[in-house]
């Protein structure tokens, strides 16, 4: 089978490894889809926290693929979903569900081998079946997807709020299309590349701008899906009083102010949010199965696996409208 290793920090390769194969306690999986993202750079180039990586290691953390062998509940060849994070179960956390902060790290991708391979072995319980409605595309997109759909749990917005999304990425648009759940009366986006603002409109933004004067304050909720600091610094200037401003991205070792006195006077709720429960990747399975929610359309850029360095150049610098990049295998 062909594996996309990053054998260590800088330097990726297609290898050529034995078969896996199903064993007592994990299934066989045919990866389909891979997304890849700004985090796989990280990886790539060894400029992630290095708590959150084992080199060497086989990317994505993004993913979908059809089961090769039965398990307790699905037939092979049923296409699922695999939550990417492998929490243990039994230390404090994850027996009050915050499996996101497992005390023993443990993701596809990151510590353990990842999916942009021709086989994935995988824990069952974690593996979810598709409906027959849900595109490839919007399964690539689960994992994301949960990212953001566990923020804006943790927020919950009240039905006629008034959003801003600090961002134009593929987070961004997943919090711009993943927040309509809640019935907000406006969603705007301020985002960095006018490219984006086809995309963003398409998928239900209210208002795409780049200037954050037009973006304007008084939000209820503020989401930074941007990962840098000015978008940060921007983000915290944007809430009504008594709102709330999620933080997503990471503008790495960058600084940002706090405006304290702005914050305090204003009443203003911060939430800072990591990754995904198994709550939420469960939720935003169900919203896909049951037609609430469909990514299709959010993907613009396709590689074979055999192209993953097209496929990294484009993440590193594709100029026209992004969305999320996939391999497809
Ligand atoms: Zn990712
Ligand atoms: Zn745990």
């Amino acid at each position: 089978m062909r594996a996309l290793t990053v054998a260590e920090p800088g330097r990726l390769e297609l290898q050529q490894r034995p078969d896996l194969l199903a064993t007592g306690e994990l299934a066989l999986i045919a990866p389909r889809v891979v997304g890849v993202c700004g985090t796989d750079l990280d990886i790539i180039d060894g400029t992630i926290d290095p708590a959150f990586v084992s080199y060497p290691l086989v990317l994505g953390h993004e993913f979908a693929g059809t089961l090769l062998s039965p398990t307790a509940e699905l037939a092979a060849g049923t296409r699922v979903v695999v939550e990417g994070i492998v929490p243990c179960g039994v230390c404090a956390e994850c027996l009050r569900g915050d499996t996101n902060r497992c005390a023993v790290y443990d993701e596809f991708g990151f510590i353990r081998d990842g999916a942009a391979a021709d086989l994935l072995q995988a824990p069952p319980h974690l593996i979810h079946a598709l409906s027959e409605n849900v595109s490839w595309e919007s399964a690539a997109l689960v994992e994301p997807a949960a990212v953001v759909w566990r923020a804006l749990t943790r927020a919950r917005p009240q039905a006629g709020a008034r959003v801003l999304v600090v961002g134009d990425g593929t987070v961004a648009l997943l919090a711009g299309i993943l927040v309509r759940q809640f019935k907000p009366a406006q969603v705007v986006m301020l985002g960095a590349r006018s490219d984006q603002a086809e995309l963003a409109t398409r998928f239900g933004i209210d208002l795409f701008t780049t200037d954050a004067d037009a973006a304007g304050s008084g939000y209820d909720l503020v989401v930074e899906a941007a990962g840098a600091a000015a978008a940060t610094a921007a983000a915290l200037a944007a809430p009504t009083r008594g709102g709330v401003v999620l933080l997503l991205g990471y503008p790495g070792a960058e600084k940002v102010g706090l405006p304290v006195d702005d914050l305090v006077n204003g009443d203003i709720t911060i939430i800072g949010s990591f990754a995904y429960t198994r709550a939420a990747w469960h939720e935003v399975v169900e919203l896909l199965n049951s037609g609430a929610l469909d990514l299709t359309g959010l993907v613009t850029h396709r590689f074979a696996l055999s192209s993953f360095e097209d496929a990294v150049a484009t993440l590193r610098h594709s100029s026209g409208a992004r969305g999320k990049i996939l391999l497809d295998l």
